[in-house]
């Protein structure tokens, strides 16, 4: 499976550019990377949501990207993701993107036709039993009942996979995209055991994943740090790993089949445990972030202060207004204190290294403001009702925020992930 078409280097970084001026400030981060000796590819992604929210279409992500790779030279590979796309939305990607993130969360928990699951207990009835894994001392006891459970929870899904996967290839043929798939917009984490097995579903499907996007334990809250147990966070992602290599050995799948971190911006206490499997299994991850550059273009314009900082003023005050119905479509990745949310008079008070210090993620900053930085993620359709006013900003901006852009992405994403270095 996965023949000599596009293939996804080890190790990627996901961008999201919502208002599509930051692209080449993004590249930057990746030329960096490169001056420093690592290759990390750059993939730009944006969701249906996102471009309906901007009221962007796809081909925009695509000339920002092809303007970017242009303007500095960039000759390694560089993809563009349709994030999260189901049957219903993958149409408007087909022309731009070469990487389909499909997005199978919904149909987790629905139960698949008995025929189908009674199949997958049989065909992968070797899978009961001990399972040693690559690099791991305690085996893996697989029970039938493992298969069938796991098949019952996630088959539908799965074979749902396999019919947006079929959509794209018949438009694009297989050497021209990379698919993943996607899990992680669900209620519950996979375990290590489960991924493994839904590997095999997903092999037995036909679908030649680069990467996946599981569920991990923890909160993965945008924009701000991980929240949960990091040992077992470590511990789980060196069995998914070692899931995958296994899958990748016996089940046939392509063999640079690699994590994808979902709302992997800002998680810095995980950044150690991820680097360190890496170098542990001799493998990639591939690092989505999102909403983090859009943060930026708000630093940028609040730190020369004048007109910048006035309009990252009133966007904070509409987000606050509307703080309800910006963050409903979140709930369950933000946790936003209000008692922690400064009043809109307040902030307009503000020096720009006040606004600027209570937004920039620094951890360890006392002037660090997680509730107000989590609102302001959400807040992009505030910027986006804006139109015009907020983009002629962003332009005469430009200078200030591509240096916050490429430094954020690159000092304290890029190094810590793919060079180990600590910010
Ligand atoms: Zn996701």
């Amino acid at each position: 499976m996965g023949g000599s078409g596009l293939r996804l280097n080890k190790y990627s970084v996901g961008t999201g550019d919502r208002f599509a001026h930051q692209a080449k400030a993004q590249l930057q981060a990746c030329v960096l990377a490169l001056n420093a000796g690592v290759e990390v590819i750059p993939v730009w992604n944006k969701s249906n949501r996102e471009h309906n929210i901007i009221g962007s279409e796809p081909s925009s992500v695509r000339a920002a990207a092809d303007a970017a790779v242009r303007a500095l030279n960039w000759t390694l590979p560089y993809f563009l993701d349709a994030d999260h796309i189901t049957i219903e939305t993958v149409g408007r990607f087909l022309a731009s993107c070469d990487f389909y993130t499909i997005d199978v969360a919904d149909f987790i928990g629905q139960e698949a036709a008995q025929n189908d699951i009674d199949q997958f207990v049989r065909r992968r009835a070797n899978l009961a039993g001990r399972i040693e894994l690559p690099g791991i001392a305690e085996p893996f006891e697989i029970t039938q009942n493992d298969l069938r459970q796991t098949a019952q929870k996630f088959l539908a899904a799965i074979k749902k996979a396999g019919q947006v996967y079929r959509t794209i290839l018949a438009a694009k043929g297989e050497v021209n995209f990379i698919p993943e798939v996607s899990m992680d917009e669900t209620d519950r984490a996979q375990s290590s055991l489960e991924l493994l097995i839904i590997l095999a579903a997903i092999a037995d499907e036909g679908i030649p994943i680069q990467t996946i996007a599981p569920k991990f334990s923890g909160r993965f809250n945008k924009g701000v740090d991980y929240v949960g147990d990091l040992p077992q966070f470590h511990r789980e992602f060196v069995l998914d790993v070692a899931s995958i290599q296994y899958a990748v050995t016996h089940f046939g799948l392509p063999s640079n089949l690699k994590l994808s971190v979902h709302s992997g911006s800002d998680k810095f206490s995980i950044y150690p445990a991820i680097h360190s499997t890496m170098k542990q299994f001799n493998v990639g991850v591939h690092l989505k972030t999102a909403g983090t550059t859009w943060l930026e273009e708000l630093i940028g314009l609040a730190e020369p202060g004048g007109d910048g900082l006035a309009l990252a003023k009133e966007i904070y005050s509409e987000a606050f207004s509307h703080r309800e119905e910006l963050c409903a479509p979140y709930a369950t990745v933000i946790d936003i204190n209000p008692a922690r949310l400064p009043s809109p008079a307040e902030v307009n008070a503000w020096t720009s290294d006040q606004y600027t210090s209570a937004l920039r993620h620094v951890p360890g900053n006392k002037a660090y403001n997680s509730s107000l930085r989590q609102l302001l993620h959400v807040g992009f359709k505030v910027a986006a009702k804006m139109g015009p006013r907020y983009l002629s900003l962003l332009e005469s901006n430009e200078a200030v925020i591509a240096r916050n852009v490429t430094e954020n992405l690159y000092n304290r994403h890029i190094a810590p992930v793919f060079l180990g270095l600590n910010s």
